[in-house]
């Protein structure tokens, strides 16, 4: 286990002011850099003793990475955004409503005060033998503590899992997937722009990493085009304690409904599995189709095929069949601002 007590393990502390600096620095120090935005994720591996970087990039004093723009196709999120800041935006406010909704319940307002959106997107795991210090797959070990027959693992997986079995935590990534938002990368070889479900990595791929960064890639900007602007939202979020607290499971839509039939849709859970999950199967099946309890019903039975619990998680499994149904079923009443 960590020793929490003792000083953080000493640091070079690079603070640039532009995001071309940060991106030269991180490339030159490659691995052993640590990008730090608002630092509550952060701060959490430095003041446990887990994560020992050579050199911590500091973004706060890059003023090109803050802010929102609104531009005639929708709006650009700097990275260093706060996520108070999101929530009080009149424009997300107004006409993506359900990137407004997500953010207001992540953490306690303290926290959304110095969380940067590029930070929410970007934050690791909450499984709490790899966050104290257990040496499993995720932290380069040859065993998951989660999924044993004693393993704590309630808020674990029911989809994706190989052998890392926790999940993303983010609130405000279901949201953005739901807007067919576009994250803008800084890297060695220029800008990259990715949608943002091909941000993120599953234990397939790479168990070590939760998003496709590599060393030397700066996260700059969230785009997200006004496709969706003014379409119906619906985001929900259970958690086991209302003040603040991750979710056990979140899901956000976004609809265009000629009447009450669904003419287009997107949707996406989080907090089910390793990486946010698009619901391509629901999206398909719905289209069309009126937006009344048998689709959303039909929709939520859909969502939660081939799921496989673990010892103590069988109850996301009904609980992501009525989220899917509400999010389908609930749209036309939802209501948020
Ligand atoms: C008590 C508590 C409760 C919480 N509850 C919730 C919750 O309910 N819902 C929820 O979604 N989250 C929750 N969180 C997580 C919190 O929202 C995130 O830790 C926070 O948003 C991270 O943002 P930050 O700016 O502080 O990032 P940091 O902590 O500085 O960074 C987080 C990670 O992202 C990387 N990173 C940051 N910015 C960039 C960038 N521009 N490019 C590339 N990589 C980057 C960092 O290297 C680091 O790995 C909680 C955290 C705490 C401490
Ligand atoms: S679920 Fe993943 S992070 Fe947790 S112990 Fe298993 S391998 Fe480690």
């Amino acid at each position: 286990m960590a020793v929490i007590r003792d000083v953080m393990p000493a640091f070079d502390l690079l603070q640039p002011t532009s995001a071309a600096d940060a991106q030269r620095l991180l490339e030159d120090i490659g691995d052993g850099a640590w990008i730090m935005a608002g630092g509550l994720d952060s701060f959490d591996w430095l003041k446990d003793r887990i994560k020992k970087p050579q050199a911590l990039v500091d973004l706060s004093g890059i003023e090109e990475l803050r802010g929102v723009r609104v531009a005639s196709d929708g709006l650009e999120i700097g990275a260093m955004t706060t996520l108070t800041e999101i929530t009080n935006h009149p424009e997300i406010k107004k006409s993506y409503s359900v990137l407004a909704e997500a953010v207001s319940v992540v953490a306690s307002p303290q926290i959304r005060n110095q969380a940067t959106l590029g930070g929410n997107v970007s934050q690791d795991v909450r499984c709490w033998y790899y966050r104290g210090g257990w040496p499993c797959y995720r932290a380069g070990g040859n065993i998951c503590y989660a999924d044993t027959p004693v393993g704590r693992n309630r808020e674990h997986a029911i989809f994706g899992a190989n052998r890392c079995v926790a999940v993303h935590p983010s609130d405000s990534v279901p949201a953005l997937v739901a807007l067919d938002a576009k994250f803008v990368v800084k890297g060695a070889k220029g800008e990259r722009v990715i949608d943002a479900e091909d941000y993120f990595i599953g234990p397939e791929l790479d168990i070590t990493h939760i998003n496709i960064l590599q060393p030397g890639d700066l996260l700059t900007t969230i785009r997200i085009p006004n496709t969706y602007a003014g379409a119906k939202f619906y985001f929900e979020k259970i958690r086991d304690r209302n003040v603040w607290d991750f979710p056990l499971l979140n899901v956000a839509s976004a609809i265009k409904l000629s009447g009450n039939n669904i003419d287009d849709i997107r949707i996406a859970v989080n907090a089910v599995s390793p990486r946010p999950m698009r619901l391509r199967n629901v999206e398909a099946a719905v289209k069309g189709k009126p937006a009344t309890s048998e689709t959303g019903e039909m929709a939520g039975k859909l969502a939660v095929q081939g799921a496989v619990p673990l010892q103590f998680n069988a109850y996301k499994i009904p609980l992501m069949r009525n989220l899917v149904k509400r999010a389908i079923a609930g749209v036309q009443e939802a209501t948020w601002a």
